[in-house]
């Protein structure tokens, strides 16, 4: 419903254990490893000069918190520490649940899973890494450190991390009674799209603030968009003028904005500034056949990345409504107001509305 592609592969920890207890090993022989009094293994982040790095650390930090050693996987930056590689076997806490390795029965720490996975599904060196800005300490800091420490080379190239959503200004949670599904939200008559839309075009390192409102704008951007592509698919006539200009322009703007660290904004505003601008051709009736086919396409093109473009809102009207909208359309040529009036409710009560344009009543999803 969101129309978001699926990854290369969805990997599994448990798939992995191979490639995780060799990590851990090769992190042992090289020295950034040790295995603690509590017999888990550690890593010694004394012994990776640039830890702190992804999450700027301060050197002092972590001399003052180096004595000390975590066999959680999620801590307070505060207590920057060795942190655990393989959690050794306890029979209380981990019941069935154990491997056996050559530092003894036990199972991995949530860190080298993913050091562990990377690096045999994508190699040594990454060129982007994902993820919420809550990773960033500890998890992805520890990520670099065994990565680096294990391959000798750079990890990853660029980092992005996403800021969180919230609701109505407040943090999404079920206690709160502001908490939503995909569900919910098509439950209440919103679409995908809109959802999509909402979603997209807040940037990425920008808390979005998830609102009914801000559903219902999102609503109103995608029919003015939808507006523009009826209106383009609509044009018959031969007008003898270009657009290759403005659409190189916006072409060029448009990948740039994105270009600059997914400047969605800038991005949207290019976008809404070229509807504007076609528009106003449209209005002089200075655009013609040809260029609302390379309108169209360039839109299209657009669509690629953001995935929300209304293109085929039209078809999914059922043949049923059409049929309304024809009948009603006779009636009032024959001036029976009763029946027109009928058709016209028919058509609101399943979620329509009509609306009068140049060439004609037009339907349209509320
Ligand atoms: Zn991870």
């Amino acid at each position: 419903m969101l129309n978001i592609q699926k990854v290369e592969s969805y990997p599994a920890a448990t798939d992995y254990m191979d490639d995780i207890i060799k990590m851990i090993q090769t992190l042992m022989d090289k020295g950034y490893a040790y295995v603690g009094k509590d017999a888990s293994v550690y890593f010694k982040i004394e012994s990776f000069a640039s830890y702190g790095r992804l999450s700027h650390l301060c050197l002092d930090d972590l001399k003052a918190g180096a004595s000390s050693r975590v066999a959680v996987d999620e801590y307070e930056k505060d207590s920057v520490s060795d942190f655990v590689l393989w959690k050794s076997y306890d029979k209380e806490r981990d019941g069935k649940i154990f491997w056996e390795s050559p530092f003894g029965k036990g199972r991995p720490g949530w860190h080298i899973e993913c050091s562990a996975m990377a690096n045999s599904i994508l190699g040594d060196s990454i060129d982007i890494h994902v993820g919420g800005v809550d990773n960033i300490f500890p998890h992805h800091e520890n990520e670099i450190a065994q990565s680096e420490a294990c391959t000798g080379t750079h990890f990853v190239k660029l980092w992005m991390h996403a800021e969180h959503l919230i609701v109505n200004g407040r943090k999404m949670s079920k206690s709160l009674g502001n908490f939503f599904t995909l569900r919910d939200l098509i439950k209440l008559g919103y679409t995908g799209d809109e959802v999509r839309y909402l979603l997209l075009t807040t940037h990425y390192r920008t808390q979005l603030n998830f609102t009914m409102e801000g559903l219902t704008a999102a609503r109103q951007s995608l029919i003015r968009l939808q507006d523009l592509i009826e209106r383009l698919n609509g044009i018959e006539s031969e007008v003898d003028a270009s657009i290759d200009d403005l659409a190189a322009k916006t072409r060029y703007q448009f990948k740039k904005a994105l270009g600059d660290d997914l400047n969605i904004s800038q991005a949207m505003a290019i976008v809404f500034e070229l509807v504007r601008e076609l528009n106003t051709l449209c209005d002089g009736g200075n655009l013609g056949k040809d260029c609302a086919k390379k309108a169209l396409d360039l839109l299209g093109e657009f669509d690629q990345i953001l995935g929300f473009m209304p293109f085929h809102k039209q078809e999914k009207i059922p043949e049923e409504i059409k049929g309304y909208l024809e009948k009603r359309e006779e009636a009032r040529k024959a001036k029976d107001w009763e029946n027109a009036d009928h058709f016209r409710d028919l058509i609101k009560e399943n979620g329509y509305t009509i609306e009068d344009s140049k060439s004609g009543p037009k339907l349209k999803l509320r």
